[in-house]
C-alpha cells in the first residue's frame, strides 16, 4: 500500500488489472498513457519512458500548447501511439500507468481561455481517474508550486496549505490544480486507487515553446534576437528553476516508488528575475539591455522548493545547476531561430 501523507491513507483494496495480466501468453509490456505528452515536459519523459523496450507508451494530447514535432522520432514507432484528444471528453483505453500531465503551464496560455483551463483540470483529471479506476491503473497527477499561491511560507514544504487568490486571473490554474489534487486524493481514500501527486517547480529546458511567455524561454529568445529581456516589476520576485532532464527523473522515480505524495519536484536554486537576467545576458549576449516593465496580478513573490522528501523518498535530487542547463537550452533556440553563434 502507497504511503507517505496522512491525507492518503486508505483501508480500500486498489482495483485490479486487466485478469489477462496473469495469462502466461499476454505479452508482458507495461502499458503507459501520457496526457499532454505532446508538450514541453511531457515529451522528455515520453524519451525517456520510451528508452525501456520494456515500455508501450501511448499519447493523448489537443495540441494546445503541444506540437507532434516534440514527438517526431517516435511516430510510427511500434510500441508508440500518438491520439488527439481532449481529455476533457472520456478516453478508453486499456494501460497500466496513467502520467497525466494535460493542461497549459505558462500564464499566457492559461489565462487566454480560463473556463477551459479549469475545465481541463477537473473534467479532465476526473476523466483519468476514472480511467484508472475502470482499468487499475496507477496516475500520477503533475501539480504545481502554484498550490502554495504568494507563499506566506519560504521556503515551501509539503505541507504548507498556502495562499491562493480563489477569484483572481490564475485562479484558473492555481485552483484548478487545488481540485485536481483533492480529487486524487478522494479517488484514493474512497475508490483504492493507486495515486502519485508531483508538485513541479518552474521547469525549463529544450523544446519550451518560443515565445510561450515564460521567462526563461522569454529572456533567451530575446538574448538570441538581439531584444532587451523584459523583467516585470520589480524584479526581486524569486523563482527556483529546475532543468527539465532532472524533472523527468523526479516524475519516473515518483510513480515508481511507494509514496503518494504529494512531492515537491523542483531546483532548490533560488533567483531573483532580475539575477536570471543578468545569468542570460552573460551567458548569452553581454550587449543586450535589460528593460523593467509592467507586471500581471497576482504574481508570486518568492517560491523555492523544501526538497527533503524527495531526497528522502525518492533518492532524487537535481543535478543540473542553472548555469549548466541554461547553455543547452540556448542551443535548442539557437537551431530552432536559425540564430548561430557569433
Ligand atoms: P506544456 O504546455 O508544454 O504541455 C502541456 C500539454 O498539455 C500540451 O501538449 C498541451 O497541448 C496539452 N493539453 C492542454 N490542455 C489539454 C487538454 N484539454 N487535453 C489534452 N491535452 C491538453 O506544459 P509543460 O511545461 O510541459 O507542463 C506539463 C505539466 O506540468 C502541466 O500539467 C503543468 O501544469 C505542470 N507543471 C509544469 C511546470 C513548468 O514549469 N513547466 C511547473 C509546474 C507544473
Ligand atoms: N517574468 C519576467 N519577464 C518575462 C516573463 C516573466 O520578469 O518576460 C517574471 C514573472 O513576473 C514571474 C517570473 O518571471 O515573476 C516567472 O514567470 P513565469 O511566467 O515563467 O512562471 P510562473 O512561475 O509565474 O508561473
Amino acid at each position: 500500500m502507497a504511503s507517505g501523507s496522512s491525507n492518503g491513507d486508505t483501508q480500500k483494496k486498489a482495483p485490479t488489472p486487466s485478469p489477462l495480466r496473469n495469462s502466461k501468453y499476454f505479452q508482458s509490456n507495461m502499458r503507459i498513457l501520457i496526457t499532454g505528452g505532446a508538450g514541453f515536459i511531457g515529451s522528455h519523459l515520453v524519451d525517456r519512458l520510451m528508452e525501456n523496450e520494456k515500455n508501450e507508451v501511448i499519447v493523448a494530447d489537443n495540441y494546445f500548447t503541444g506540437s507532434k514535432d516534440n514527438l517526431k522520432k517516435w511516430i510510427g514507432h511500434p510500441r508508440f501511439e500518438l491520439i488527439r484528444h481532449d481529455v476533457t471528453e472520456t478516453l478508453l483505453v486499456e494501460v497500466d500507468q496513467i502520467y497525466h500531465l494535460a493542461c497549459p503551464a505558462s500564464p499566457i496560455f492559461y489565462k487566454h481561455n480560463p473556463v477551459k483551463t479549469i475545465k481541463t483540470n477537473v473534467i479532465g483529471t476526473l476523466n483519468m481517474l476514472g480511467l484508472a479506476k475502470r482499468v487499475g491503473a496507477r496516475i500520477l497527477l503533475t501539480s504545481t508550486s502554484e498550490v502554495y499561491g504568494d507563499p506566506l511560507v519560504h521556503p515551501q514544504t509539503e505541507d504548507y496549505w498556502g495562499n491562493v487568490n480563489p477569484i483572481g486571473v490564475r485562479s484558473c490554474y492555481d485552483e484548478g490544480k487545488r481540485v485536481a489534487e483533492t480529487l486524487m486524493f478522494d479517488y484514493h481514500r474512497q475508490h483504492g486507487i493507486e495515486i502519485r501527486v508531483a508538485r513541479i517547480f518552474n521547469t525549463y529546458g529544450p523544446r519550451m515553446n518560443i515565445d510561450d511567455g515564460r521567462v526563461v524561454s522569454n529572456f533567451i529568445a530575446q538574448a538570441l534576437r538581439g531584444e532587451p529581456l523584459t523583467v516585470q516589476l520589480p524584479g526581486t520576485q524569486t523563482r527556483s528553476f529546475c532543468y527539465v532532464s532532472d524533472m523527468v527523473d523526479g516524475l519516473i522515480r515518483l510513480m515508481e516508488g511507494d509514496n503518494t505524495g504529494p512531492i515537491n519536484i523542483g531546483n532548490p536554486g533560488e533567483f531573483t528575475m532580475m539575477e536570471l537576467a543578468e545569468t542570460v545576458k552573460e551567458l548569452i549576449d553581454q550587449d543586450v539591455t535589460i528593460k523593467v516593465v509592467e507586471n500581471t496580478p497576482d504574481d508570486p513573490r518568492q517560491r523555492k522548493p523544501v526538497i527533503t522528501k524527495a531526497k528522502e523518498l525518492l533518492g532524487w535530487e537535481p543535478k543540473v545547476s542553472l548555469r549548466e542547463g541554461l547553455p543547452l537550452m540556448e542551443e535548442d533556440f539557437r537551431q530552432r531561430l536559425g540564430i548561430s553563434k557569433k
